[in-house]
């Protein structure tokens, strides 16, 4: 259950947690055109509260409104200030926050020609996605019998609602068998992404990422290539396959939600030494002291409230 906080940011006002609510007929909800971000705010260690990578985010968000047809009804300035408002206004030091973009009630049918556009920024604590002993063990993955949206089915650049019934088809279908997360592979069957979160691994000492063709290109993918790199680490953006995967020394996934989180198994194949290895906990320590403020370095990285 989502830990509910005092207010929603809802077309350009806060209101009441209770009252941020749309119509049945709301556009979206009927076919799942609408866009959507997730960010992450961090507690740093001068006790103050910021913001990873909020630009970034921001300009994903217009993006993926831009790919759909979507006009946002505010700047990206507007944006970037009404998410900074929002975790002011509910006094949330760490947490996680969810922009939409939607299109509301009044028209119906595939074709419309005024879409009433909408926007919500929402915002609660949220600890780690896929489980905290999950980011010190280890997750379960299993590949999904469901391939990843064909680049030319999806838009698989854009956070769009509707593209996510394919991730959760995925997940739903792993974890029915016990695992924790589902990997898909993209239409041609090489590895491609997790439902919700971009598959790194690591063999002799190299770094391995799908390049940005049919994934969507995580912010924490970015960083993560970048924190890698600064620490003299060869990364490669190429294809591989599930027994590539499966041979791996190490494999990890990354997202705003999963943060890093390492495999431990796939398939019910241990990757490595079946437990976090010793590159993912690099990055592991790097990226959180990098969203933590820890790290002079990469201070530009955060936005502080
Ligand atoms: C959001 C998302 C990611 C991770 O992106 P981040 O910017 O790192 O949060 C990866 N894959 C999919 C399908 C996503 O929706």
């Amino acid at each position: 259950m989502i830990k509910k906080v005092e207010t929603i940011w809802l077309d350009g006002k806060l209101v009441d947690w209770d009252k941020a609510q749309v119509h049945v007929l709301t556009h979206t909800l009927h076919y799942g055109l609408g866009v959507f971000e997730g960010i992450r705010c961090y507690r740093c260690q001068n006790g103050q509260s910021a913001v990873f990578k909020l630009q970034e985010h921001v300009d994903r968000l217009f993006d993926s409104a831009h790919i759909s047809q979507i006009t946002i009804p505010f700047s990206r300035e507007e944006i970037f200030q009404a998410i900074i408002e929002t975790l002011k206004a509910n006094k949330l030091q760490e947490g996680y926050i969810r922009p939409i973009v939607f299109i509301g009630d009044g028209e119906m049918g595939l074709y419309v020609k005024d879409y009433p556009v909408r926007v919500a920024i929402a915002c609660w604590p949220w600890g780690a996605y896929l489980g905290e002993e999950g980011l010190r063990k280890g997750i379960r993955a299993k590949i999904a019998s469901f391939t990843r949206h064909h680049v030319n089915v999806g838009m698989t650049k854009a956070k769009i609602c509707g593209n996510y019934v394919n991730s959760i088809l995925a997940k739903k279908e792993v974890t029915a068998m016990g695992y924790d997360e589902a990997i898909l592979l993209d239409t041609e069957g090489y590895i491609c992404e997790a439902s919700g979160e971009n598959i790194f691994i690591v063999k002799k000492g190299t770094i391995k990422t799908p390049p940005p063709t049919s994934i969507l290109q995580g912010i924490t993918r970015d960083s993560v290539i970048r924190l890698a790199r600064d620490a003299q680490m060869n990364v490669v953006e190429q294809r591989f396959t599930r027994d590539e995967l499966y041979i791996a020394d190490e494999a990890f996934f990354t997202g705003t939600a999963a943060e890093i989180t390492p495999i431990r198994e796939v398939d019910d194949r241990g990757i490595g030494r079946g437990e976090r290895g010793p590159v993912t906990e690099h990055i592991q320590k790097t990226f959180f002291d990098a969203v933590q403020g820890k790290n002079e370095q990469y201070k530009d990285w955060l936005s502080y409230l």
